[in-house]
């Protein structure tokens, strides 16, 4: 269903330019969202459940939110809408707002929304995924349809898992029947060795200067906006990341054990400065590729990442795509080695606060927001 636009037209136009308040559910990366939001000179909205929460973020004055909504529930949300447009709220949407709402219930949350909801629902399936990244020109790891043609490795991932919980590798179909779990909706990916880079991009639609994308296919030609790279973060793995100090995979599985993928943390990268252009080259036709897959001239805006493994023969394999912030750039509230190249201190969160900014300054919010 969705939000129809004419509705978020409605909202925008009762919002008071110089009341803006950014809000944000606090979890994922809403330290730096809050803390970007407030650089930018809002005010900022913390949407929590549980005292817990909002103990924590006095432990870090500079991201404490002006105000807190209190839930019992984060559904509750969907029935605060009218409470928090009175407040003339920007929701920032991330991976925890989208996980507790749920996908469908985030796409009818009746507030403004930073960045173009639709697009999420590419995001949220692997084969809508692998269209939208091929059609941008990503090369992807094949996918193997039938276990009984496993013969390599590969990685079995589940649907909707979320940090990676229960994906597992196998070798062979023995491997693979041993782990499976056959109620859960699964993908058999080639399990590419080489090294992982979680590339944080950002594409500024209003922005006329820079690295500028332009579209293909119906939109060709077209000037679709700016593309910069923010940072980079390769994600700590639990407990893949140490199995290797225990011996080969063989004498791991002697002792019952399996490689899990569980999120734990980042740490930031950066890529060898020759690979940059193809990086660029990628992201860019994934932006221009967005504007293609629906029949509106809305595609990707704001914060997107590109998680890809990079080969000794130094070819990029795209396994996923996140179409908003990624908790990959919290290592960078202070900027990073690439957003430091076009103005220091600037995160995403930050960079998301900016681009509102410059909307109101141009009277343009409506372009960012669905
Ligand atoms: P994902 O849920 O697709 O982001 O994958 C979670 C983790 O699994 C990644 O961060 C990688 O460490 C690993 N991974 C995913 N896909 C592949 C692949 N095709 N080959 C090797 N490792 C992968």
């Amino acid at each position: 269903m969705g939000i129809p636009r004419e509705r978020v037209l409605e909202w925008l136009a009762a919002y008071d330019p110089d009341e803006i308040t950014i809000g944000v559910v606090a979890s994922h990366s809403s330290l730096q969202i809050l803390h970007g939001a407030r650089q930018e000179g809002f005010k900022t909205l913390g949407i929590a459940v549980g005292d817990n929460r909002r103990r924590l973020y006095s432990a870090f004055p500079g991201a404490q939110p002006d105000e807190w909504l209190m839930l019992e529930d984060y559904r509750e949300l969907l029935t605060q809408a009218e409470w928090l447009r009175q407040r003339n709220v920007i929701i920032i949407p991330h991976g925890s707002l989208v996980e507790y709402l749920g996908a469908e219930n985030f796409r009818n949350l009746e507030l403004p929304s930073f960045g173009n909801r639709d697009i999420l629902k590419w995001e949220s399936n692997r084969e809508s995924q692998r269209q939208w990244l091929e059609l941008g020109g990503c090369t992807m790891p094949a996918v193997v349809n039938d276990p009984h043609d496993i013969d390599g490795p590969v990685i079995v991932k589940y649907a909707g898992a979320k940090g990676g919980r229960g994906y597992f590798i196998a070798r062979d179909y023995r491997d693979f029947r041993r782990n499976v779990n056959l109620e859960e909706e699964f993908t058999i990916q080639e399990y590419v060795i080489g090294c992982r880079y979680y590339m944080h991009f950002f594409f500024d639609p209003i922005a006329s200067d820079g690295y500028q994308v332009r579209g293909i296919g119906n939109n060709t030609g077209k000037k679709l906006g700016r593309l910069e790279l923010l940072s980079m973060d390769r994600r700590d793995e639990s407990n893949v990341d140490e199995f290797y100090k225990l011996g080969s995979l063989r004498d791991l599985r002697e002792m019952n054990l399996e490689p899990s993928f569980v999120v734990t943390g980042n740490q930031p990268v950066v890529i060898r400065e020759s690979l940059l252009p193809k990086a660029f080259e990628l992201a860019e036709g994934t932006v221009a590729a967005s504007y293609e897959l629906e029949d509106e001239a809305f595609g990707m805006i704001g914060p997107f990442c590109l998680e890809a493994i990079v080969t000794d023969q130094l070819e990029f394999k795209v396994f996923e795509i996140s179409a908003r912030i990624v908790a990959g750039s919290n290592p960078f509230v202070g900027g990073s080695p690439y957003s430091d190249l076009n103005e220091y201190r600037m995160s995403t969160g930050r960079r998301i606060a900016r681009s509102i900014r410059n909307s109101l300054n141009k009277g343009c919010l409506d372009e960012l927001i669905s």
